[in-house]
């Protein structure tokens, strides 16, 4: 590659982190020395198995479960899908699914699936904020629903769902309680000691441990069926060979997130309304997206009237710095955010608005760069804009372009 990302200004951590130096030193000697299989009978497969119950208590601890309800994963994307099938299986004569219209495209998509398989799926809608209708919820809850799942924070905006109210509703009409808790870990503290969520996912890779690991928290006693059959492993929850090396990795990750979140946040949301607050006051035309007081610490997402994010992303790439438009699922294809416009943003903010997600490695001085950059980037695309403030014109060429795609 020719641009190292160490060399970069990296504001895209809800897309994913960097693995910690701490997290890389835990796991290097179990893909060298230690490679064996933790359920082989000899001593060398009952020395991982050792290991691998540390990670597992590590990993329950930062969320506030036992050791026993953690079922180790490949991905963020695996824990919903089988906690989504986990739950259909188990309730195989409720055939009604609630979720809402901002979720990840791991449970979107799942969603949709389903539908054509004959459950019938309540897309909650939100408000302008990202936030979702407790009242559209009730009235969509029926004994017929096995399953609500819901994000806690939203990926593309930070927008925080009221999970506990939601969750009391739904035990009122005994569904299972699934919530993708990917952008909310290491983020938010969590207890599910307290809570009221039967199945929760987390992903490894947005905390600071390697792509493709992941855990699902399963609540002792909700009924569960494993998405991959084969073998015994994790307690016959996820068959195939334990990936030995990611679950150190996700139980060193997870011990970091737990001793650093308070402080770490701090600085982060510090960081972050320094970099929104200078950018409001320097830019005109840009508005904050997201439900600012419910909001993960470090996530800003702002649109910039009148100009289109992939070219800010583009510039601001030059200048060494990552961002992202919403989501990186979605980007790639010209579309907006689907959450944005479940938002019902206007087209003009709609197509311009850009995500800075910061994390425990952002600096002071990165930020200052940003601030220092972002202003003329906005000046110089606004200036070749030929809609620049001329709402109507833009909305004309928007639907131009919409039309003749
Ligand atoms: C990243 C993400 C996922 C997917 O996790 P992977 O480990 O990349 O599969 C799911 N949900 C949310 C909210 C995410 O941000």
């Amino acid at each position: 590659m020719e641009t190292m990302l160490k060399d970069c200004i990296y504001l895209d951590n809800n897309a994913t982190t960097k693995v910690a130096p701490q997290v890389i030193e835990a796991m290097m000697p179990f893909l060298t020395d230690y490679y064996g299989n933790p359920s082989s009978m000899h001593t060398f497969g009952g020395q991982l198995a050792k290991s691998v119950k540390v990670a597992r208590e590590q990993t329950a601890a930062l969320i506030g479960a036992e050791e026993s309800e953690i079922v180790f994963t490949s991905s963020g994307t695996e824990g919903d899908n089988a906690a989504i099938r986990a739950a259909l299986l188990a309730q195989p004569e409720k055939r009604h699914i609630i979720t809402s219209q901002v979720e990840h495209p791991a449970v979107l998509n799942v969603c949709k699936q389903l539908e054509t398989q004959g459950y019938q799926v309540t897309y909650l809608s939100v408000n302008d904020k990202g936030q979702i209708y407790l009242n559209e919820l009730e009235a969509s809850l029926t004994g017929n629903t096995a399953l609500v799942t819901v994000m806690y924070a939203n990926n593309e905006i930070g927008t925080i769902f009221p999970i506990e109210e939601i969750g009391a509703r739904v035990k009122e009409y005994g569904a299972i309680f699934h919530v993708d808790a990917v952008q909310a870990v290491g983020k938010v503290p969590l207890n599910m000691k307290t809570s009221t969520i039967d199945m929760l996912t987390i992903s490894g890779h947005k905390i600071h441990a390697p792509k493709g690991i992941g855990a699902l928290y399963v609540k002792r006693g909700v009924r569960f069926r494993p998405l991959l059959i084969g073998g015994h492993q994790e307690r016959g929850r996820r068959a195939g060979t334990e990936n030995v090396p990611g679950i150190i990795a996700l139980g060193k990750a997870a011990e970091l997130e737990m001793l650093l979140l308070e402080e770490a946040t701090k600085r982060e949301r510090k960081l972050r309304d320094r970099l929104e607050q200078t950018l409001l006051a320097k830019i005109p035309d840009c508005v904050v997206n997201g439900d600012v007081k419910n909001r993960l610490p470090n996530t800003s997402n702002i649109g910039f009237k009148y100009i289109e994010g992939e070219a800010i992303l583009l510039l601001l790439n030059k200048h060494g710095i990552c961002a992202s438009s919403g989501s990186a699922c979605t980007s790639g294809s010209l579309e907006p955010s689907h959450v944005l416009r479940a938002m019902g943003l206007p087209y003009t903010t709609l197509h311009g608005s850009i995500r800075f997600s910061l994390c425990r490695y952002t600096t002071e001085a990165e930020i200052e760069q940003v601030i220092a950059i972002m202003p003329e980037i906005v000046e110089r695309l606004r200036a070749l804009s030929p809609f620049n403030n001329d709402e109507a014109g833009w909305l004309q060429q928007q639907e131009h372009t919409l039309v003749n795609r």
